[in-house]
């Protein structure tokens, strides 16, 4: 005869007690995993279908469905996705937007007046306050004074590169000055 064990009634209510918060938390715990790795799918693939699939992959296999989503998972979200391709755009740009040299096609620095691999000239300098100038300029932009230095302008002063003249014309861009001038000669 095995001997009857009594088991006290409050013992067998505490532990059915136990089981069922104990039930209750898994299932809590399995539910917050399944919207989890919805919210972290949706996050990582705009693809409605791996989102559904990763998400019932947690459904059926709970804790190990995780760790396998976990496995599986794009590492990166659309948002971070999103931020690094606006970054390489910005850093393409960047490359893009630095001079080069119009005679060897070098990077150059915006601050050089010349090539230091082909020896082309890159900038002039204003005789009056000594800025650098683009090329192309025909007045110097910090001073006001006009530059006789310019491509096609040089050879109108001959003999007086960089005079600081009083001129009270209005400021005209070079090819015009050009008309201008020759107009006037013939
Ligand atoms: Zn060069
Ligand atoms: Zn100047």
């Amino acid at each position: 005869m095995i001997p009857e064990i009594q088991i006290p009634s409050i013992v067998i209510t505490i532990l059915q007690v136990i089981l069922a918060f104990g039930g209750a938390f898994f299932l809590a715990l399995w539910l917050s995993l399944i919207t989890w790795t919805f919210r972290d799918a949706r996050l990582r693939s705009r693809d409605i279908f791996a989102v559904i699939l990763a998400t019932l992959m947690v459904v059926v296999f709970g804790p190990l469905g995780l760790v396998l989503y976990f496995l599986l998972r794009p590492p990166m979200t659309l948002a971070e996705l999103y931020e690094r391709s606006l970054e390489e755009e910005a850093l393409l740009q960047d490359l893009e937007e630095r001079p080069r040299c119009p005679g060897c096609s070098r990077q150059v620095q915006d601050v050089w007046i010349v090539c230091p691999d082909c020896h082309t000239k890159l900038k002039k300098i204003c005789t009056t306050c000594q800025h650098n100038l683009h090329l192309t300029w025909n007045i110097c932009p910090f001073c006001g004074t006009p530059t006789a230095a310019s491509v096609a302008s040089s050879n109108q002063h001959p003999g007086q590169p960089g005079q600081r003249m009083v001129d009270t014309r209005p400021i005209v861009p070079t090819s015009m000055a050009i008309e201008h001038s020759s107009s006037a000669v013939s």
